[in-house]
């Protein structure tokens, strides 16, 4: 269901006027603590059966799990855990980096590679039975609905109870066990091949992946972004995905501080990839710290 009350002008940041009122709010745009899961593309690196350089490199930043981001929000009344995606790397990533808590998924689209695991969020809700919320797009919802079909139709007792909450304009995500902690997102929008993905923007923290293109509108809805992680496929072209080269001219275009680039093939090795100043491959681990934005007057 679509709030019938949402604004057209959604994927902008809230009018002043749209905002809460005082006595209500927490800070929304509290410091981040980010953390890439997985940055590689759909195959994962190393690619099956594959004997190249890359996949047969012992550089740590050349083993690309699937794409996912895991995000806490340092809010006043505690923090928000934001989980982008769950795809088949999901769990290992999970363990991998100790997460502790799941208070709701964002999902960017229904591809196998984000989404696969979403099942594996199961633990997060044994141990609080409040309903996982699922943010994300209508048409990844209903396609959601199908491919999980025993989760969202609760047939089946053993599943996690997990809400899909399709979104077409900024929404509040809360902490599971302290609902006062909460924060804003704003969700973009870019193509990727014949359907739209949605990237997520918190703060001065913005996360595009899977996109072939950033349209106008998307770019004014990043201006103020400082750290952007943004699809970075390869370097030769591809119809769905950024080029290194395109990123960077998205990354510059926006004014972006320092773009990490996500989503890479095996064509590039971590140490040999050649990119314009503030704009990184990044690597599985990589921990961004984004700093509160400065309250303005
Ligand atoms: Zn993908
Ligand atoms: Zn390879
Ligand atoms: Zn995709």
């Amino acid at each position: 269901m679509t709030d019938p009350d949402r604004r057209p002008d959604a994927g902008r940041p809230l009018a002043e006027a749209d905002r809460q009122p005082d006595a209500d709010r927490q800070p929304l745009a509290p410091a981040l603590t980010v953390t890439l899961l997985g940055t590689g593309t759909s195959t994962g690196v190393p690619v099956l059966g594959c004997g190249c350089a890359v996949c047969t490199s012992d550089d740590p930043r050349d083993a690309r799990l699937r794409t996912s981001a895991h995000v806490v929000a340092h809010a006043d009344a505690g923090d928000v855990h934001l989980q982008i995606d769950a795809g088949p790397d999901f769990r290992t990533q999970a363990l991998r980096a100790g997460l502790t808590a799941v208070d709701a998924l964002l999902v960017t689209h229904e591809h196998f590679d984000h989404v696969t695991g979403l099942d594996d969020l199961r633990p997060f809700f044994f141990r609080i039975k409040e309903p996982i919320p699922v943010y994300t797009s209508e048409r990844t919802a209903d396609a959601l609905r199908t491919m999980f079909r025993y989760v969202f139709e609760r047939t089946y007792p053993g599943a996690s109870v997990l809400d899909l909450h399709p979104v077409d304009g900024p929404f509040t995500a809360a902490s599971r066990t302290a609902p006062a902690a909460r924060v804003e997102v704003t969700p973009l929008r870019a193509p990727h091949g014949r359907f739209e993905v949605m990237g997520f923007r918190i703060g001065t923290f913005a996360y595009l992946t899977d996109v072939g293109a950033v349209p106008a509108e998307t770019r004014a809805a990043l201006a103020g972004v400082e750290t952007l992680v943004l699809d970075g496929l390869r370097p030769a072209p591809h119809p769905t995905h950024l080029t290194f080269a395109q990123a960077a001219e998205v990354a510059a275009d926006v004014g972006a501080r320092q773009t990490w680039l996500t989503h890479v093939t095996h064509d590039v090795r971590h140490a040999d990839a050649h990119l314009p100043d503030g704009v990184e491959l990044a690597y599985d681990g990589l921990v961004l710290e984004i700093p509160a934005p400065a309250p303005t007057a």
